[in-house]
């Protein structure tokens, strides 16, 4: 019979190996991502120690360099950091999915709550380089008095080859001899390529190719009072060479319930939808991780530039678990909040200046009250209603300019608009003629904005000025004395209907004293919206 027992699960190195090296990351160029990393971390664990004074030597100038022997099939990284002795790789290395930065951290962390600029964590990514190499060795010399040099070689395999070796220096390279399958990788363009887009803002100096090729103080690590608007301008030109200057940025910066830092610029977009060209970059302890932010940020600020640095966005796993992740929600929502306010307090702040910039983000703002009912809760007191006249309203201000002039028998108000200033003239005159307002919404996005409003407000009709005669669409008493005979009317009514021939048309015929428009074709409100609105969604 089963005795009671209780035991540790083991695993077999040599079947969870091949599984590490095929699917840790689906993009293989990510090792030199982790063994920089790995060698920035070296030298920020220095920095460190010497702060809290467990290092009294000399620091020296600090930095990482990578370099290729394209002939010896090699790809090297070397640090200056603070080293292994043999120990330590024993610890760190020999035991995979036991993270040396964790355990640094844990350490340390009664004298800083700081945890700096130390980017590992799941003790996986030094793995990584059997991606590209067919054998990885490891010369490295700890930071510590007369400690020992050690040479560490793998073949991939499950074995390792731990013995002393010549090193006078502190630090540590990783030579990885590169695998024919991965030769690709043996090339300048390629490597600087990859080092462009990955450590392009790590805390320590990169060096490749006798260039530092990172800024190691991104302003998004500054605090906001230290920071000019040209500061602001200069990074966004750093990040986006091509594009024109942005028109306000939101410096985030939050450590409680989750750690976010970053900056979010507001492009000038008009009414283009060239939502995708430059995207959000998300880092991780300025790591670069990814421009897919598609979870982290609301969907309708993708339009938005910059960069976002949250070391608690999970980076080792699947996009499925990064929907699911919490952190990953609570961020989305502070990020829709932080945007909110900064619209709120620039409304506030300058209407004018506010009012100038709507053609830009009138987009964002319709956009994000299209797809999240907490945005248009804040964002009810600050869109703006742009009129044919060139004026602006908020949605309060425009119930009560049209309440003033619609002596209506209904109490629905009804706000006219157009969509096409230039098609739709004859009618926006006769409008304004008659002293009705008429909204201007030719944007991409208005034929959606214009039902969320409906839905979202009371009492409130939009009708495009084409749809009906004025009369029928805004019920208002006036006298209805035509200068035509009720004969002539028919007639004209009559002759229009044959000429055009076309059954979704209405044709009316007043003719007041005042009217230039005799007679107004029309088509209704419905069919005109579904035209529109297909015409956004690319459906013809
Ligand atoms: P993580 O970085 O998540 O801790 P890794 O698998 O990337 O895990 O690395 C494992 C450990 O090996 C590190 O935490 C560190 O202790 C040690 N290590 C790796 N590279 C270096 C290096 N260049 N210098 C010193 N220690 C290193
Ligand atoms: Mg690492």
């Amino acid at each position: 019979s089963i005795q009671h027992e209780k035991g540790t699960i083991s695993i077999h190195t040599e079947n969870i190996f091949p599984i590490i090296k095929k699917f840790l990351y689906s993009d293989h160029e990510i090792f030199l991502r982790e063994l920089v990393s790995n060698a920035v971390d070296a030298t920020q664990k220095l920095k460190q120690l010497a702060s809290f004074g467990e290092f009294n030597g000399e620091l020296g100038d600090l930095k990482v360099t990578v370099s290729l022997d394209e002939e010896a099939k090699t790809i090297t990284i070397s640090d200056n950091g603070i080293g292994m002795t043999a120990d330590e790789i024993k610890k760190y290395i020999n035991q995979i999915a036991f993270s040396g930065a964790s355990d640094f951290l844990e350490k340390y962390k009664d004298k800083t709550d700081d945890k700096g600029q130390i980017i590992g964590h799941f003790g996986l990514g030094f793995y990584s380089a059997f991606m590209v190499a067919k054998e990885v060795e490891i010369v490295t010399k700890s930071y510590r008095e007369n400690a020992e040099a050690a040479r560490w070689v793998c073949d991939g395999s499950t074995e390792y080859e731990l013995t002393a070796a010549e090193r006078p220096e502190r630090g540590t390279d990783i030579i990885l001899h590169i695998a024919e399958d991965s030769e690709e990788f043996l090339n300048k363009g390629r490597i600087r390529g990859i080092l462009d887009k990955y450590a392009r803002f790590l805390p320590t100096p990169v060096e490749f190719d006798g260039e530092v090729v990172n800024n190691t103080t991104p302003i998004w690590t500054k605090s906001p009072s230290e920071l000019t608007d040209e500061d602001y301008k200069t990074f966004y030109r750093e990040l986006y060479p091509m594009s024109e200057e942005p028109l306000f940025w939101i410096h985030l910066n939050v450590d409680y319930p989750f750690n976010l830092t970053g900056i979010l610029y507001f492009p000038r977009i008009k009414n283009e939808l060239r939502f995708q060209r430059e995207k959000i970059q998300l880092y991780s302890r300025q790591v670069f991780i990814t421009d897919e932010v598609k979870d982290v940020v609301p969907d309708f600020l993708m339009m938005l530039h910059g960069v976002i640095d949250s070391p608690d966005i999970p980076l080792n796993v699947s996009r499925s678990f990064l929907q699911a992740d919490t952190n990953v929600k609570k961020i989305n929502g502070y990020i829709t909040r932080k945007v909110a306010d900064k619209l709120n307090e620039l409304f506030n702040a300058d209407r004018k200046g506010f009012e100038e910039k709507f053609d830009d983000i009138g987009l964002f703002i319709k956009y994000g009250i299209l797809s999240d009912e907490k945005f248009w809760e804040r964002a009810k007191n600050f869109v703006l209603l742009k009129s044919t006249d060139g004026t602006y309203a908020t949605i309060d201000e425009y119930r009560e300019k049209t309440q003033a002039n619609q002596t209506n028998k209904s109490d629905t108000l009804v706000w006219l608009y157009t969509t096409d200033r230039k098609q739709q003239d004859a009618y926006v005159a006769s409008a304004t003629r008659r002293g009705y307002d008429v909204l201007l919404l030719d944007n991409v996005i208005d034929a959606h904005f214009i039902n969320a409003l409906e839905s979202k407000l009371e009492k409130v009709q939009l009708q495009r000025v084409d749809a009906d005669t004025l009369d029928k669409l805004i019920d208002k008493d006036i006298s209805n004395d035509s200068v035509l005979s009720t004969d002539d009317q028919t007639k004209l009514k009559e002759l229009y209907e044959k000429t055009l021939d076309n059954k979704t048309l209405t044709i009316t015929v007043a003719a007041m004293p005042a009217d230039e428009m005799p007679v107004t074709i029309t088509q209704p409100e419905f069919m005109r919206r579904m035209k529109d609105m297909s015409a956004l969604s690319g459906e013809q």
